[in-house]
């Protein structure tokens, strides 16, 4: 998680704002009850940012409802008071997508923590939106899993990763989160319930709403019921580490393995600072001199995997892996899980502060985009640790920093970064969403048509521009082609639209 900064070190602050006037916050009271409506200060600062600590607003009011109909009756208030608001799940979003608006209301979804119905004849699973992605895996298990697994799982919600289409170690084999939703009860922004796709059963017809919802960040309605499909477990699983001496090499392995078609479910890779950071979490006892670490594991029959693990290795070799090692036991296996899964939190062990990117590329171009992410870290002065999805492409450096002073620095290379990645002909986000992060970067992937459709799609759904506003595009655009007085965003109303 990006550790925080002081406010105003480059990153946007605001304070908390005063216009959710006391009869709208009555409402919400009678609606969730009155210990579940926060509006002391102290109890708002956990909700001033999400993991993305770089930018921080206070929020009016935090509502936690408990219910399908609580959500309804804080969206209808909402929506009569023309107040905005911004759905939450654990808050563990990485791009600034649950960021509050001053002034307006955060709708904090993890009391709706039910398992609704568990229906392995089908495999589905139905649940409410503040399940953690751990629990529906362990709803289900040890037959079945839920395969898109972030490495924020066991506090992560599914709600969230609806909102931002997570991903994980394991969908370079599964997909990612939009390969597993197949029905949704979402609130509309008026407060209108609407069952998005269905129960798995049928191939639903019409237009495919709810492949727009998925990965819409919280800006088309809120999910409250979502029906996950689940898969069998694999009978097998063989994992192993293969450590090289630099990050380009170990990139040259991973375009090898793709190249050659072999299907593991998962190619991670660590730089040799991750490790160190990890280690002292973990405590896996790899080298301390490997300049880096990929960590492959293939699942399913015995032959499958053993077929891919000998060809695999053949690769490693060849490719110049400098040592290799096999899990022997699931102890082993998940000690090798726990060095990957824990560097992001390990990485403050190293760096009071960093920001963490998150840039998709070819993967057949790793190996010189890992070059230049080296390049400029040290042309700026600024450690980069690298920890990624790298079967994907979806790099994630964290680019360290010390204090205020090298915050924008660190910015900058985190820009640059991510400039390379769209010059490598890849994409501004591989799983973290756009939130208020990136909005800025939209118009250098999409050009104004582009825009202007995904902005029809969302007036469609939001046509008053209440819900999580200033967040995927670059500016608070306006529903409908002129601005008039009936048409004024909430934002600039209430005189913030220049934050966003
Ligand atoms: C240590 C660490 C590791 C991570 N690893 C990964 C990883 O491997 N892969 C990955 O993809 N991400 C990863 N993330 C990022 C993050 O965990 C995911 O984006 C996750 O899906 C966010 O879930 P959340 O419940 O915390 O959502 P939040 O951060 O609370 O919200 C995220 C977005 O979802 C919206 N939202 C939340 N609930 C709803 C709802 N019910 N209806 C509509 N919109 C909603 C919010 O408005 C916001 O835009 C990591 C984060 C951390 C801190």
């Amino acid at each position: 998680m990006a550790s925080e900064s002081p406010p105003g070190a480059s990153g946007a602050v605001a304070g908390a704002g005063a216009n959710v006037a006391a009869a709208l916050i009555g409402r919400f009271q009678k609606i969730c009850g009155t210990e579940h409506v926060i509006t002391h200060p102290h109890d708002l600062h956990a909700y001033r940012s999400d993991g993305l600590t770089h930018f921080q607003v206070m929020p009016a009011v935090a509502v936690l409802p408990n219910s399908a109909e609580e959500v309804q009756a804080v969206v209808r208030a909402c929506h009569a008071a023309r107040v905005p608001w911004v759905a939450r799940g654990a808050g563990s979003g990485l791009s600034g997508g649950a960021l509050p608006v001053a002034d307006g209301v955060l709708l904090v979804l993890t009391r709706m923590n039910r398992i609704l119905e568990v229906d392995l004849d089908n495999h589905l699973v139905v649940v409410e939106p503040g399940v953690t992605n751990t629990a529906v895996s362990a709803a289900v298990g040890p037959h079945f899993f839920y395969p898109p697994d972030p490495s924020s799982q066991t506090v992560c919600t599914i709600g969230g990763n609806v909102a931002e289409n997570s991903g994980g170690a394991h969908c370079f084999k599964y997909g990612f989160t939009t390969n597993y939703v197949l029905g949704l009860d979402v609130v509309l922004t008026d407060g209108e319930m609407v069952t998005l796709g269905g129960h798995g059963e049928v191939d639903v017809p019409g237009y495919d709403l709810l492949g727009a919802f998925v990965g819409s960040e919280g800006t088309l309605g809120v999910a409250t019921r979502i029906t996950l499909r689940v898969i069998p477990t694999p009978e097998h699983t063989r994992t192993l580490v293969a450590f090289f001496g630099s990050v380009v090499a170990a990139s040259a392995a991973t375009s090898a393995v793709v190249a050659a078609g072999l299907t593991p479910c998962a190619i991670e890779m660590m730089d040799a600072l991750s490790i160190a950071a990890s280690e002292q979490m973990a405590h896996a006892g790899w080298p301390a001199e490997a300049g880096a670490a990929l960590l492959v594991e293939f699942d399913g029959t015995l032959a499958d995997c053993e077929a891919g693990f000998a060809e695999l290795k053949a690769i490693c070799v060849d490719t110049g892996s400098t040592q290799i090692r096999v899990a022997r036991t699931a102890a082993e296996r998940s000690v090798f899980w726990k060095m990957r899964k824990s560097a992001f939190p390990a990485a403050g062990r190293i760096s009071g502060r960093y920001y963490v990117q998150d840039g998709v590329i070819p993967r057949t171009r790793l190996p010189e985009v890992m070059a230049r992410v080296e390049e400029l870290g040290a042309e700026h002065g600024l450690k980069v640790a690298n920890v990624f999805h790298a079967g994907d492409g979806n790099l994630h450096p964290m680019v360290c920093y010390a204090g205020p002073d090298e915050a924008a620095r660190a910015e900058k290379v985190a820009t640059l970064i991510l400039q390379a990645c769209l010059d490598a002909g890849g994409s501004i986000t591989g799983e973290h969403g756009v939130g208020v992060d990136k909005k800025g970067y939209m118009p250098r992937m999409f050009d104004e048509p582009d825009l202007a459709a995904f902005q029809k799609l969302r007036c469609a759904f939001d046509p008053d521009g209440l819900a999580n506003p200033g967040k995927v595009m670059p500016t608070p655009r306006l529903c409908g082609e002129v601005p008039g007085p009936n048409r004024v965003h909430p934002l600039e109303a209430a005189g913030l639209a220049e934050r966003f």
